[in-house]
């Protein structure tokens, strides 16, 4: 493997991943004047065709993706900060040696690390699936619940994570249909009955088809043969934390892999930190990731002062 001998000249910080979390973080670490290089892939959820009408300062809402190419043309003002389209495949080391990236055949080497690798969806997969993902296909309510008042909206999922979802959307409409869309129905018996009080149907079926157009789903058809009119898909199938590469770095992560961070996104290395969704389950939104970013630079900025220049 060769060595970006290059890359040996004092990185301050590694972020991987350019998503908001990411690219918050590289824009706070240049502000800094410190010299970053984000790794990206780019294919996280910041990706699909979602509108974000919850997004401080956009009246009409913003398409993520239209956000993160703001973001990266934000950055081009500071050359201390490049970017490499790579997937980062391995991170080890530690504050002494600092820390040595594999990615795309080549080895980086960083002072600091910001992880910022979001999370893997698992949408139901079906031809086509992917159009509809931000488009009538999504999975959190407070992304888009709201534009879908009083609409038909098919809840698909088989734990009580999807029932308690179901309950929800069931607050903003009264058309709401849960679809296990599995062999396995773990929803307990304390959700059974506030979804049958609420009158949500309770499908145990799994997807066999879609129906729609240009990215609006009209309809699911199950193995079953039943045919599921619907005007919004929430998908809660779960997500799985996007952490097999940074192993080998052996930060902490919770129960479900997310990586415990502490309130300056600090993990449990030092000089590791984490911010955006692959921090915990349930701040997943655009603000969180935008914040997190900011604090872990600021937290990994204030760790390369050197002493002197620290009041504690
Ligand atoms: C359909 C949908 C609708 C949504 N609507 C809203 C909304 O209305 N409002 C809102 O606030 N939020 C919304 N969200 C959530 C929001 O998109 C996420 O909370 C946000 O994108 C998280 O940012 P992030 O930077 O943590 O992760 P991501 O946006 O997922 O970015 C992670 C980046 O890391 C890269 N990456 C991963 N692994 C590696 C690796 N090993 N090497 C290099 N790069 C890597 C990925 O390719 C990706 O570009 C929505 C999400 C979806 C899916």
């Amino acid at each position: 493997m060769d060595t970006e001998t290059a890359d040996l000249d004092g990185t301050d910080a590694a972020v991987i991943g350019g998503g908001p979390a990411g690219l918050s973080a590289a824009l706070q670490l240049a502000r800094y004047g410190r010299r970053v290089i984000v790794f990206d892939t780019g294919q996280g959820r910041s990706t699909h065709h979602q509108l974000n009408r919850n997004y401080l300062g956009f009246p009409g809402g913003i398409a993520t993706k239209e956000l993160r190419t703001l973001g990266v043309r934000q950055l081009a003002h500071y050359p201390h900060v490049r970017f490499a389209a790579h997937r980062v495949t391995a991170v080890v080391g530690d504050v002494r040696r600092g820390f040595t990236f594999q990615a795309q055949g080549h080895v980086w080497w960083a002072r600091t690390v910001v992880l910022a690798t979001g999370v893997l969806d698992h949408f139901p997969h079906f031809p086509d699936w992917e159009q509809y993902v931000g488009r009538s296909m999504f999975w959190c309510i407070a992304c888009d619940g709201y534009e879908n008042r009083g609409r038909r909206v098919l809840v698909v999922g088989h734990t009580d994570a999807a029932a308690g979802e179901a309950m929800q959307l069931h607050s903003l409409t009264d058309r709401v249909v849960l679809l296990t869309n599995s062999r396995k129905d773990e929803i307990s018996s304390r959700f059974r009955r506030r979804l049958e009080a609420a009158g949500v149907p309770i499908v145990h079926d799994r997807i066999k088809a879609a129906e729609g157009a240009d990215g609006r789903l009209t309809a699911i058809v199950t193995r079953g043969g039943e045919h599921l009119p619907l005007d919004a898909l929430f998908s809660i199938q779960g997500a799985t934390p996007e952490t097999a590469a940074v192993r080998g770095l052996g930060v902490r992560v919770n129960a479900q892999g997310y990586v415990e961070v502490d309130v300056e996104q600090c993990t449990s290395v030092p000089g590791v930190y984490a911010a955006g969704d692959i921090t915990a389950p349930h701040s997943h939104q655009v603000s969180a990731a935008v914040h997190e970013g900011a604090q872990a630079a600021s937290a990994a900025n204030y760790f390369l002062y050197p002493p002197e220049l620290k009041a504690n």
